[in-house]
């Protein structure tokens, strides 16, 4: 059997389908798809130990036509040009579903932060940023959190920068509160999980309450959306992070704050309470009403796809259903909720941080919560009216709204 699709040949699929759907020719697929910038720097570090080790940044900024670049850093082995391209493009459309007025980046450093010391990884953040300083910025280009990298990554980033450019704080979104973050930025995207979800559910006149639901992943976007779908009364049947997974011995499910109180003691949710310990790719494969991976791209392949047993899947990560996977779930009647939409939350409220940093503002954290729901449901509402219109997958309508005002703005300036 051919490897599973890619994050980038999966994202590549999509966007090509889109293209077709809209009558699009195969020049504006061309210009979709390759990224305006890439840029990859050498990172050689001196560890505690004395011994030399040699890491790569990588930084792609895909299209800026409708603003400034934003996209994620990710901090894990596995990050190359290659993934960030597929996630820098996705981060595109991303932003043009949400209508926010940024164009789409990606990128990060291939390293392992769980085996770095604090203060190897700050050193290795600013040397990050003493490469890379002309390519970010307010204006050019705004990082933000993403896997393995969190709001003191962020602030490293802002004080680095504010070094050579004067105070900046909106050089970069999901930094402290206590230096110029927003409130609500670090729960936002799990939020914006419960969100999207909660309108699906109504759209189709049912309700998540008693409801079962699995969580792969339990870093930001995970334990986030966990609490928000536990708040609209869904049970968790069961939870996993990188180590392993704990399943619910009883049919109300796990009890949240006893496995936070446990991921808190022990960095895992491994041996939480009122559970037993289950594998990874058994999570995966659970009955249930609603699966969430919320881990890392490649989750559900064509391997596991016939083999899943939820009813319906909330792509709370990037990419965790590969496109060839995707067809299996779709002939199976196991409806998608698409990651471009799902895990918008985050860049949603990356955007209001940068508003109120631009103009040295502050809003109560009411006022981030009721302006992140409106933006969603107004996409949600947009996603699932064409998906039905059209009679096509919520990924594909998705795709094409996003895919059509990319192209509309790109191709204002002209060539
Ligand atoms: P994180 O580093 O905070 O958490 C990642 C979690 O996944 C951890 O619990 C880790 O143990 C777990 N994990 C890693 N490999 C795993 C595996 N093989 N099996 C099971 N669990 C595994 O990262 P995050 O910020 O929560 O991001 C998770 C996903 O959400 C990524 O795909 C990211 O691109 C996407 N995302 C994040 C944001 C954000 O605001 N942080 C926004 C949009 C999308």
């Amino acid at each position: 059997m051919p490897p599973p699709a890619s994050l980038k040949q999966s994202h590549d699929a999509y966007l090509e389908s889109a293209c077709q759907r809209l009558g699009y020719d195969g020049s504006i697929y061309e210009l979709l798809l390759v990224a305006s910038r890439e840029i990859a720097v050498e990172l050689p570090l001196r560890r505690q130990d004395g011994s030399l080790v040699v890491y790569r940044g990588y930084r792609v900024q895909h299209h800026n036509a409708r603003g400034p670049y934003k996209g994620g850093l990710r901090f894990h082995p596995s990050i190359d040009m290659e993934e960030s391209r597929g996630l820098a493009c996705l981060m595109s459309l991303k932003c043009a579903l949400l209508d926010l007025p940024f164009g789409g980046a990606k990128g990060g450093i291939d390293c392992d932060p769980s085996s770095l010391r604090e203060r190897e990884l700050e050193e290795l953040v600013r040397k990050f940023v003493q490469k890379m300083h002309r390519n970010i910025g307010p204006n050019l280009d705004i990082p933000a959190p993403d896997v393995g990298s969190d709001a003191r990554v962020m602030a490293w980033i802002q004080d680095e920068y504010s070094k050579v450019y004067g105070y900046s704080p909106a050089v970069v979104t999901g930094k402290p509160v206590a230096t110029g973050g927003s409130k609500g930025r670090e729960s936002a995207t799990g939020d914006g999980v419960g969100i999207v979800v909660e309108c699906w559910a109504r759209q189709r006149g049912t309700s998540l309450a008693g409801k079962s639901v699995v969580i792969q992943g339990f870093g930001n976007v995970g334990s986030h959306a966990a609490r928000a779908l536990a708040a609209r009364g869904m049970r968790l049947r069961a939870l996993s992070d990188v180590r392993g997974g704990v399943l619910a011995d009883a049919g109300e499910g796990l009890d949240l704050e006893a496995v936070l109180a446990h991921h808190r003691k022990t960095g895992s949710v491994v041996g939480a309470p009122g559970g037993r310990p289950i594998e990874n790719h058994e999570l995966l494969e659970l009955a249930c009403d609603l699966l969430v991976p919320a881990a890392l791209g490649g989750a559900i392949t064509e391997d596991n796809a016939g083999r899943i047993q939820a009813r319906a899947i909330a792509e709370a990560a990037n990419g965790p259903v590969s496109e060839d996977a995707d067809r299996v779930l779709c002939e199976r009647g196991i409806p998608i909720l698409p990651d471009i939409l799902v895990n918008a939350g985050g860049v949603t409220v990356s955007y209001f941080e940068w508003v109120q940093n631009l103009q040295q503002l502050s809003w109560e954290l009411e006022e981030v919560q009721s302006r992140l729901r409106a933006r969603l449901e107004t996409a949600a509402g947009a996603v699932f009216d064409s998906a039905g219109a059209e009679s096509c997958s919520l990924r594909e309508a998705a795709y094409c709204i996003a895919t059509r005002r990319l192209k509309d703005a790109l191709l204002s300036f002209g060539f």
